[in-house]
């Protein structure tokens, strides 16, 4: 393979420290009485990242299967649920609360801007008989920040159960699990942890557990029931045979996020620079507000194909970033400035890339994307 530059929301690249702990040595997870301490430390790192005292888990499988293990729990057929829908992951919560029988409310605010809270707390007043809500904190199609602490707490005013998807900020972007009281944090191995896919983490609360605990129903699910996850540690019991080279990985990034004091710092420097230098060169931001630290959607120039783009990006100049999903497939491009890609010569790399590549592709920009982040980051 050649040395290309993954420059994209996520996979992001993986480090050497982290490659190498994943070919470690394994022994058999469900039955080495030591394992069972090992994955225990990895959840205290996680606990540490999250912020968060409440029991924390680790599940095999790319960060959506905890967004549906959350649904699959918590919901009953019937229970109502807040949705809150500013982003193509934020509506995907309610494909999959609808898979579980809720009674699915679907709150819509728009795409280019951070959930307004004052618009939420005009809704709940209204109406606020809700079991649970779900939100994104990091809107990875489109680059979007929302206010997480000031949703939390009008959610619970209502007493309201949170479910967050913040996938692509957790070690990007400061988050406050106990701090703010959400009950499900959901958390992937590939984005600011910069761990290969196949794992995706949560912290759950204890009023979260009691909701599960308290289900009149079955769980319809094996691999996305969390009830089994209960005790887990004084049960030395796994649902199923850990991944154990993927936690190792997990363990060696998580060391690596906790020894690297300047992190948020760095995530904030750097994607204000690349917005900078996007700007500066004539290029439209997606967002109006609600800039993520993690993410920059910007669109596509007129004329130029995403495929057009990506062949001379990677071809060429060995570096990938990525366009959109959904009805945004196409039309953004997104630069991820997150974990391990969050570094000053990796962005200029990706600067300079893009401007030889749209100058290729007879886009002209207004300024060097490559000189003006540079002059950015003095
Ligand atoms: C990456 C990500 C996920 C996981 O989904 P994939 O697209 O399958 O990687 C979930 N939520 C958000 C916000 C993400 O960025």
């Amino acid at each position: 393979m050649r040395d290309l530059l993954i420059m994209t929301p996520g996979p992001t690249e993986v480090s050497e420290e982290v490659r190498q702990a994943m070919s470690q040595k394994i022994t058999n997870p469900d039955l080495d009485p030591d394992f069972f301490d090992y994955y225990l430390h990895t959840t205290a790192k996680l606990q540490k990242l999250l912020r968060t005292k409440n029991d924390t888990i680790i599940m095999s499988g790319e960060g959506i299967l905890g967004l549906e293990s959350a649904c699959a729990s918590l919901i009953e057929p019937g229970d109502r649920v807040l949705v809150l829908d500013n982003g193509i992951f934020g509506r995907g919560f309610a494909d999959f609360a609808n898979l579980y029988g809720a009674d699915v409310e679907l709150l819509e605010f728009p795409y280019e801007r951070a959930i307004d809270p004052v618009k939420l707390q005009t809704y709940l007043a209204q109406d606020n008989d809700f079991k649970l809500a779900t939100f994104v904190h990091c809107e990875t199609p489109t680059g979007v920040l929302n206010p997480i602490a000031e949703i939390t707490g009008i959610l619970q005013e209502y007493e309201i159960l949170t479910v967050v998807d913040a996938v692509s900020a957790i070690g990007g972007i400061p988050v406050e699990v106990d701090g703010w009281g959400i009950d499900i944090m959901l958390g992937g191995s590939q984005k600011c942890l910069s761990v290969p896919p196949g794992l995706t983490f949560m912290s759950i609360s204890s009023a979260a557990w009691e909701a599960i605990n308290e289900r009149q129903t079955d769980i319809k699910g094996f691999y996305t029931n969390l009830k089994l996850w209960q005790n887990w540690y004084e049960k030395k019991f796994f649902p199923y045979t850990q991944a154990i080279s993927d936690i190792y990985a997990l363990d060696a990034g998580l060391d690596k996020w906790l020894a690297d004091e300047g992190v948020f710092d760095r995530h904030k420097e750097i994607a204000r620079a690349v917005r900078s230098s996007l700007t500066a060169a004539g290029l439209e931001l997606y967002p109006e507000t609600g800039y993520s630290d993690t993410v920059t959607a910007f669109c596509l120039p007129a004329g130029i194909s995403y495929r057009q783009l990506n062949h001379i990006m990677t071809r060429k100049f060995a570096v990938m970033i990525a366009d959109s999903l959904g009805q945004f497939g196409n039309k953004l491009l997104r630069i991820g400035h997150m974990g391990e890609n969050c570094y000053e010569e990796k962005l200029y790399r990706t600067m300079r890339a893009l401007d030889k590549s749209f100058h290729e592709l007879g886009c002209n920009l207004q300024q060097s994307l490559a000189e003006v982040f540079m002059e950015e980051m003095n």
